[in-house]
């Protein structure tokens, strides 16, 4: 299901091995994969032999895992946008930030750093148009991203861009919930259509589904609407009650829309397209090892931010085990790496300057400009010159970031994510020429390779940028068994 696109020697390390504690972490913080009547609630999707996704109401894992986190006595530094890391003699030496509310300025010695700062979103146009209501988190923009690139981190699995199907007019996860619960497609002629794409029918991997769904509404047979008339009242009800775990407005929204809970059809469309991984079983970022460690001594990653972690039980499983290396790692490092007095002062001075503009470009306009040529040239469908249109154009506005204004700290903000998203793109968009195959398509398909080539790309295509600047591609290939 991740063939080309999952280390699995990684994925034993930082996810088998490490899976039964992680459960058994969750449980103790005071979060079950119970139902309340003791039962572990399970459901197939998503191309998955059996049922092995587990429902379970994790709406207050976030608050509990930070009460943990008090518990045991961590410094926590909240609001503080992270800006950039620094290196002395190749290793680590610490980061900088600030906090978004009061302005203050952060240079952060560190003998190791864990980056579990997500994915990239905000790169290509939101169906209704406001770039706010995605499916997944607009707070997540690709920060550490683009500063270990600029670090001279490895990242993998860049070239994927990530689409689900959502209901229209409001971008909201949910799509396992509907087809775990044995809720069909069908296109406006009322023909489920999905075993025309893949054999599982609506139990096909993700990718597929978009895909299914894209060459409906390409032939004209759209809009399409997810069936759920054939669900039983009980099972519309947990269906309902799990939407509502996954976004707390969606099952207002339906009902709202006239979706009565007892069987209905819903109209539903693709979604933006995102900048992350392009299977549930694997991550799309930093290249991380066995120990979930970069090519960059003291950096580490875990989670979306990873290439080989996504979703929760990755994020969870792997997520400590990158915090468990990353001690041991630092604790063998007797002395903390000096930050150089001219980088932080040459870095302060960059992070305010939109402040210091009284006229120029917005954050708004920046970005609005970077997702249209995203959209235009690099969504579902690629090919060598729209790639390297996009290049081009995301070239010139260069020139742009250095006119960025911000009226405020909020919007200071907003420009550190508008100019990550923008360099994200470029790095997204060279990965993606490098490529010359389609894999899990749409979200890698190169109209002018459609076929996956297993003989040349089965791998990662691993992007760096090199010590004097220039920007390298390279593929790792992946073994699987037959
Ligand atoms: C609504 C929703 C429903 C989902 N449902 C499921 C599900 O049912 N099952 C499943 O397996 N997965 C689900 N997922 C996916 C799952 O939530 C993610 O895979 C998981 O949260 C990844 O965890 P993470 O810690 O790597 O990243 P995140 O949880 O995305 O956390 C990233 C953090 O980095 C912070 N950050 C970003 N940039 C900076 C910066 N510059 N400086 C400082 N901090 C920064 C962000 O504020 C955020 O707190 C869902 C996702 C969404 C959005």
């Amino acid at each position: 299901m991740a063939r080309g696109a999952a280390d699995l020697a990684v994925h034993d390390a930082v996810f088998c091995d490490e899976l039964k504690a992680a459960l058994a972490r969750t449980e103790r913080i005071g979060v079950s994969l119970r139902q309340p009547d003791g039962t572990i609630f399970r459901t197939q999707a998503m191309g998955q032999p059996g049922p092995y996704f587990i429902n379970f109401d994790g709406k207050k894992l976030k608050p509990k895992m930070a009460i943990e986190v008090k518990r045991r006595k961590c410094e926590v530094l909240n609001r503080v946008q992270v800006t950039n890391l620094y290196l002395h003699d190749g290793e680590l030496a610490g980061f900088t930030g600030f906090d978004i509310r009061s302005g203050d300025f952060y240079r952060i010695r560190a003998k190791a750093v864990v980056i579990a700062t997500g994915n990239t979103n905000r790169m290509f146009n939101a169906q209704i148009g406001n770039p706010f209501n995605l499916w997944y988190c607009p707070a997540n923009t690709g920060d550490l991203h683009r500063a270990a690139f600029d670090a001279g981190v490895a990242l993998a699995n860049m070239e994927y861009v990530r689409m689900t199907i959502v209901p229209k007019g409001f971008s909201a996860p949910g799509f396992n919930a509907f087809f775990g619960m044995g809720a069909q497609l069908v296109n406006s002629l009322l023909e489920p259509f999905m075993t025309k794409y893949h054999e599982m029918g609506n139990k096909a991997p993700r990718n597929y589904m978009v895909w299914g769904a894209l060459q409906e509404l390409k032939e004209g047979r759209g809009p399409i609407y997810m069936d759920c008339r054939h669900l039983k009242p009980k099972e519309l009800e947990h269906l309902f009650f799990t939407l509502g775990i996954d976004k707390d407005t969606l099952p207002e929204f339906l009902l709202a829309k006239g979706y009565a809970k007892e069987g209905c059809l819903i109209e539903m469309t693709v979604s933006e397209p995102m900048q992350a991984r392009p299977s549930e079983l694997c991550g799309s970022g930093i290249r991380i090892d066995r120990t979930c460690a970069s090519n960059v001594p003291g950096i580490f990653a875990a989670g979306d931010a990873s290439d080989q972690m996504g979703c929760l039980h990755m994020a969870m499983a792997g997520g400590y085990a990158a915090g468990r290396h990353a001690a041991a790692y630092a604790q063998k490092i007797v002395h903390l790496r000096p930050l150089e007095p001219a980088a932080m002062a040459a870095e302060e001075a960059r992070v305010f300057r939109p402040l210091e503009r009284k006229h120029g470009v917005t954050y708004r306009e920046f970005e609005n400009i970077v997702r249209v040529i995203c959209t235009d040239h690099f969504g579902p469908v690629k090919t060598e010159l729209s790639l390297t249109g996009a290049l081009a154009k995301l070239d010139r506005l260069d020139a742009a970031r250095d006119e960025l204004r911000a009226d405020n700290m909020h919007e200071l903000m907003r420009a550190h994510e508008a100019m990550n998203i923008h360099a994200v793109s470029k790095i997204s968009a060279r990965a993606a020429l490098a490529r010359r195959e389609s894999r899990f398509h749409p979200y890698h398909y190169r109209a002018d390779y459609p076929h996956t080539d297993d003989a040349n790309y089965c791998g990662l295509m691993v992007i760096q940028q090199q010590p004097g600047g220039g920007v390298t591609t390279r593929l790792e290939r992946l073994e699987y068994a037959a």
